[in-house]
């Protein structure tokens, strides 16, 4: 089937592209898993949008507040080689190292990876810790989406038709934060079996008061797993034994599937070792 590339140069230009063809028009951006679908007549649009020239979706901005901005068009290696992204949001340049291979993390950007919303996905379990929110524009207008409430199932989110993801803000972490993502994966360039994205922070007394754990790969969508933080709440130390429960939540709550890969079993056994072990090491960061 013939497929038609449009290269618009503005925002509005695109959005109207969108907007006019509906599901007839896909945007594109860095290609690596569309051009894939579209190989393998998964998907059949008749024009792919680009999102390459739009200004407005690349760069990584400083936010009043200490927070940042970044732009769907930013790829996984801008933002591992980013100084802002490692200051602010460091656990994000972890998950985009974790990103498939170089040609991969080269071309393949934040927008497209979590508009994509394929199962075992590095970058949502990251963005679900620090609490991001998509900023999503149509013609309609625009729309701040936070990731809690954007992967919707396998491969579908809440964008609407004729909707892009424009930016991701990322909120300014609080002092005496610590974070860190780990993937479990058969081979390193595959997707997550198992991702952890978590983010815990201290009191002044350096108390835990706050622990936030992200899963992908192990439930139709990334999820925050709120059983799990909520053991937390009450305690004034993070134990060995607290540790071991938060993770076995972690695990209960979950909902893993068995594939060739690997079985529901085999994957709630790993939830619980990568949360602990999560813990463990953003305890002693
Ligand atoms: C072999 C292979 C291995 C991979 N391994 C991993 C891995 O280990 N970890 C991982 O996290 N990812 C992995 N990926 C996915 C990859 O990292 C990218 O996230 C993915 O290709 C999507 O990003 P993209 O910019 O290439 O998007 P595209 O391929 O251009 O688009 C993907 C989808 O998102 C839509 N889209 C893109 N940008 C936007 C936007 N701004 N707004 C709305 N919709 C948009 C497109 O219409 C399309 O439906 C892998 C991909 C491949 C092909």
């Amino acid at each position: 089937m013939d497929c038609e590339l449009r290269e618009p140069s503005t925002l509005e230009e695109a959005l109207d592209i969108l907007s006019h063809h509906g599901k007839d028009a896909m945007p594109i951006a860095g290609g690596q898993s569309l051009l894939v679908m579209l190989r393998n007549g998964l998907i059949s649009p008749k024009i792919l949008v680009s999102l390459e020239n739009l200004a407005e979706l690349s760069g990584i901005q400083k936010a009043s507040g200490g927070g940042l901005s970044v732009g769907a068009m930013v790829s996984c290696a801008s933002l591992m080689a980013s100084p802002e992204i490692t200051e602010t949001a460091r656990i994000l340049a972890q998950a985009a190292a974790k990103v498939a291979s170089t040609p991969i993390r080269n071309l393949g950007t934040i927008g497209g990876n979590i508009s994509h919303n394929e199962l075992g996905a590095d970058l949502p379990p990251p963005l679900l810790a620090l609490n991001a929110v998509a900023e999503c524009k149509s013609l309609k207008g625009t729309r701040r989406i936070p990731l809690g409430d954007f992967f919707r199932d396998y491969f579908s989110t809440a964008l609407d038709e004729g909707e892009i993801v424009f930016r991701i803000h990322l909120p300014a972490p609080p002092p005496r934060a610590r974070a860190v993502y780990l993937k479990h994966s058969r081979r390193a360039e595959d997707l997550a079996m198992v991702g952890v994205g978590l983010f815990l922070i201290r009191d002044e007394g350096q108390r835990v008061s706050d622990l936030r754990i992200a899963l992908a790969g192990v439930a139709p969508v990334p999820y925050r797993a709120r059983q799990a933080e909520s053991l937390l709440q009450g305690k004034t130390d993070l134990t060995r034994e607290l540790i071991e429960e938060i993770a076995d939540a972690a695990a209960g709550e979950a909902d893993p599937i068995t594939d060739a890969e690997a079985s529901a079993e085999y994957r709630r056994k790993m939830i619980r070792v990568f949360v602990r072990r999560a813990i463990l090491q953003a305890l002693e960061s």
